[in-house]
């Protein structure tokens, strides 16, 4: 079965190189006769990517450089911004402009192109031609909320490849099955997540939590129900995790197949506010935390906060290198297992907070 690559840091590029080398994409490519790749990454709105909508484009940067320095030059980046929203104008203000001019890379507005119709999982929509023009495709999503399905990373960002008539249908369709058929009728080869900024809340951004990691394979479902975990969701929260899988696009298992690089104190990170954030500071208490840390936990608060129980915590939720050695009433991560009770992991996804902290409370 396939397996999820991860790892923890900032630098997106050389994350991205490092994780394309580990997985040996040029390797899989050698099957293809000058393949045309088609890099889709998520411009959903005109914001740079710190805002927590928006692909990095350093991520990008590093796929195409692994990619160019391997032989394979034909590279289209594709993307259709939101109702709404301008493509050209997101793909000046997020910084793709630049890296086309750099690269020579064609930037396809997928507003512009021809829909051609399709029928998968017994639904008839229409995609964008030039998404199944390509031989391999490259889905580079952004981690983060959904205000709607709670997520948004792998399935969904294949939004941006149907014309805007049938982004309309699929939400009077209720998003979840559209999304899922869409899955089987675009099937990337590769799956790439900006897990650098997402936002807490929203697809738009504008509450960007910093998760400090990239997440890379090839199985779109592996992917999401890693990337719910992180959020703090079980797969069933998002139901069209579960209908993809059944419609046979990947596996929601994840046992034995994550391969993550986390090394503990080399991500240090600083964290950006928002209202919101600022209003889940109150109930941390940080000490040189590192950023997928930091991020799990305002992700797991944030999951408290919707089921009513974050007043009732009965103190602050502890975090950091600087809690090493010390005590403390609850701890998150291997950073503070000196506290009455901590969260296991370097670092623990909002998953495993969000039960933890229930517990805590639950003995209160
Ligand atoms: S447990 Fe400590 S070293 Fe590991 S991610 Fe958290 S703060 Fe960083």
């Amino acid at each position: 079965m396939d397996k999820l690559y991860v790892m923890c840091g900032e630098e997106a590029e050389a994350l991205a190189v490092s994780l394309l080398e580990e997985m040996d994409v040029a390797e899989e490519l050698k099957g293809f006769k000058r393949p045309l790749i088609g890099i889709k990454p998520n411009l959903v709105v005109s914001q740079p990517a710190q805002w927590g909508a928006t692909t990095e484009p350093g991520l990008v940067r590093g796929v195409v450089r692994y990619l160019k320095s391997r032989g394979f030059n034909t590279l289209v980046i594709m993307e259709s911004s939101w109702l709404g929203d301008n493509t050209r104008a997101a793909f000046r203000v997020c910084g793709y402009e630049d890296l086309s001019r750099e690269f020579n890379l064609p930037l396809v507005d997928l507003k512009k192109d021809k829909g051609i119709l399709v029928e998968a999982g017994g639904l008839k929509f229409e995609v964008c031609s030039s998404v199944l023009a390509v031989d391999y495709l490259i889905n580079m999503p952004v981690l983060k909320a959904h205000c709607q399905t709670k997520l948004s990373c792998a399935l969904k960002n294949l939004k941006g490849c149907i014309p805007d008539k049938e982004k309309r249908r699929f939400h009077a369709l209720g998003l979840h099955r559209p999304i899922a058929c869409l899955n089987m009728a675009v099937r990337p080869g590769l799956t790439v997540v900006d897990g650098i900024f997402g936002d807490l809340l929203h697809e738009e951004g504008g509450n960007p939590v910093k998760m400090g990691r990239v997440i890379a394979g090839r199985d779109p479902v592996l992917v999401d129900s890693y990337a719910a975990a992180l959020l703090g969701y079980d797969v069933d929260d998002v139901p069209y995790i579960r209908m993809a899988e059944e419609l046979g696009v990947g596996s929601s298992v994840l046992e034995g197949r994550v391969v993550e690089r986390n090394s503990v104190g080399e991500f240090a990170g600083s964290f950006p506010g928002g209202r919101e954030i600022d209003f889940l500071k109150k109930y941390v208490e940080e000490d040189m935390a590192c950023s997928p840390c930091y991020g799990g936990v305002m992700h797991a608060l944030m999951r408290l906060k919707e089921k009513g129980k974050l007043k009732g915590l009965p103190g602050k939720v502890q975090v950091g290198q600087g809690f090493k050695g010390r005590g403390g009433y609850f701890g998150v991560g291997e950073c503070a297992r000196g506290c009455e009770s901590y969260v296991r992991g370097c670092p623990p996804k909002a998953r495993e907070i969000v039960a933890e902290l229930e517990k805590w409370l639950s003995l209160s």
